[in-house]
């Protein structure tokens, strides 16, 4: 790894960034401190960019990513309360923490975002979301950045949102939003105790994973119709089809991002063939396979 400059370093492996613990090295890992910064980045190097969250929906092949892969995780990090309904959030804060912030100011409903493990930038971009609500319900406008280096506010009408799905305008990434919260469903520490629950319950949470692989596809759930093709502990490489939850692929003996996909598409063709149903993948897969 060697220091490029300040909070630029070479040759990153991506496996410590993600979820999976899977995932080969970006040619250069930039953690910028402020706007100006990251600004200044995007305007003097060419090289493509990827964008990196908390990196729990994301498959990186083992070949690793060519170019430079950003991560705002450690810097945009500050909520700030407006009223007593709203407020800005930066792209790098958890969602558990957005949940933990409503909690303490009395706002809601927001406890579904204390188990999705990743950003506000990350839930952006996925629309993710649980327990009958979703991020962009609650998005009053957003603050982006281009390829460029400029800095725009957007309406959320500039958007095409739709499940676990978010079109941009233009290619952009996210900075910050402004959301509302009407403010009838407090959050409180009893509800995120009580989803904690639900989710020990049912999900490996203890394990390496990414969430649910597998959009639900309409009028189905993922994870049924993975149980119901028998594939629960299958088993490719260091992978597995999770015995708690079928949607999920464990990481317990080290796998490689190529088991992941083989498996992935292991458990698509089986699904298909039994029931002629398509699954489309929820989670990113990004980089180059290794050679
Ligand atoms: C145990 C577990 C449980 C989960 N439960 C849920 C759940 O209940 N509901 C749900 O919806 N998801 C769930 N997930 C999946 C995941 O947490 C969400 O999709 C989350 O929103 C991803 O955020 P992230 O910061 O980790 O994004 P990453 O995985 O880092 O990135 C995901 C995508 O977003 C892009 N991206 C990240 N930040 C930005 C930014 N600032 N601007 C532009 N693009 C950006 C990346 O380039 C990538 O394409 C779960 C995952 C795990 C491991």
């Amino acid at each position: 790894m060697t220091i490029l400059k300040k909070n630029c370093v070479q040759n990153e492996l991506l496996a410590s960034h993600t979820s999976w613990k899977i995932g080969g090295k970006a040619d250069i890992f930039f953690s910028p401190n402020s706007r100006d910064e990251l600004s200044e980045f995007l305007k003097s190097n060419d090289c493509s960019i990827t964008w990196l969250g908390n990196g729990t929906n994301i498959l990186v092949r083992d070949g690793g990513v060519r170019g430079a892969v950003i991560s705002t995780k450690k810097s945009f990090n500050s909520i700030q309360l407006l009223d007593r309904s709203n407020c800005k959030v930066e792209a790098g804060v958890s969602c558990f923490e957005l949940a933990m912030h409503a909690t303490k100011n009395n706002f809601g409903p927001a406890a579904f975002f204390s188990g999705i493990p990743g950003s506000i930038g990350g839930a952006l971009t996925m629309n993710a979301g649980c327990f009958g609500h979703e991020t962009w319900e609650f998005v009053k406008s957003v603050e982006v950045i281009d390829r460029n280096g400029d800095i725009h506010h957007l309406d959320p009408k500039e958007f095409s949102i739709s499940y676990r799905s978010v079109s941009f305008p233009f290619p952009l990434w996210f900075l910050s939003c402004e959301m509302i919260f009407p403010y009838k469903g407090l959050t409180t520490m009893e509800e995120l105790k009580s989803l904690r629950d639900s989710r020990i319950e049912h999900q490996p949470l203890t394990e390496n994973t990414c969430g649910s692989v597998f959009k639900n596809p309409d009028g189905n759930h993922a994870g049924d119709l993975i149980e119901r093709s028998g594939l629960k502990g299958f088993r490719i490489g260091g992978c597995a089809v999770s015995e708690k939850h079928a949607n999920f692929i464990v990481n317990d003996k080290e796998a490689t991002a190529k088991d992941i996909e083989t498996l992935i598409n292991h458990i698509q063709n089986t699904v298909k063939d039994r029931f002629g149903i398509n699954l489309d993948t929820e989670v990113r897969i990004i980089g180059e396979h290794d050679e």
